[in-house]
């Protein structure tokens, strides 16, 4: 990991504890999601590469599972994606909910984008789409957000298990 990289890293993660991300809106190299996949896989929690879109751990995850499908293309606007990347963002949507059935025993999946920074969008330079994996009795999304600290398994062991089951074209 080069030296410019692990500080845009770990200056996200500072930021996205602090809900302070002006400074990532940016295209390139200031964006974390444009910066993301210059990372190898396992540095980046990786865990699917398409032409046009990756998949990846989130670092704070609300849950164990917390995945994110990201276009490779910076676009700030949800309808600024043609509809070339929404079909490729949706087949990836589709792996990722299939993969944390198999690799989680999810019973259900929430889906879902905050998109601009008043829906809550941690990086809102880059539009993403979140999936979460959900069981019968778990916690409400309030309770899993105040616990997210507290997290049953960690990023490598969680990307680890998503790897080994992802379905179809994977990197
Ligand atoms: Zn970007």
């Amino acid at each position: 990991m080069t030296p410019p990289m692990e500080r845009i890293w770990s200056g996200w993660r500072a930021a996205y504890v602090t809900g302070e991300t002006g400074e990532l809106e940016g295209s390139g190299p200031e964006c974390l999601f444009c910066s993301l996949p210059g990372l190898s896989d396992d540095e980046a929690y990786i865990v699917e590469r398409t032409e046009l879109t990756y998949t990846v751990l989130n670092a704070y995850p609300y849950t164990s599972g917390h995945v994110m499908v990201v276009p490779a293309r910076h676009e700030a606007d949800f309808e600024g994606l043609t509809s070339e990347e929404g079909a490729a963002l949706f087949a990836a949507l589709q792996r990722t909910v299939g993969a944390l059935k198999a690799a989680f025993n999810a019973e259900g999946v929430n889906l879902g984008a905050n998109i601009g920074r008043p829906a809550g969008a941690g990086v809102p330079g880059h539009v993403h789409l979140h999936a979460l994996p959900r069981w019968s009795g778990d916690t409400n999304f309030i309770t899993a957000v105040a616990e997210a600290r507290v997290l049953p398994e960690d990023l490598r062991t969680t990307w680890s298990r998503l790897r080994e089951v992802w379905p179809g074209p994977a990197s």
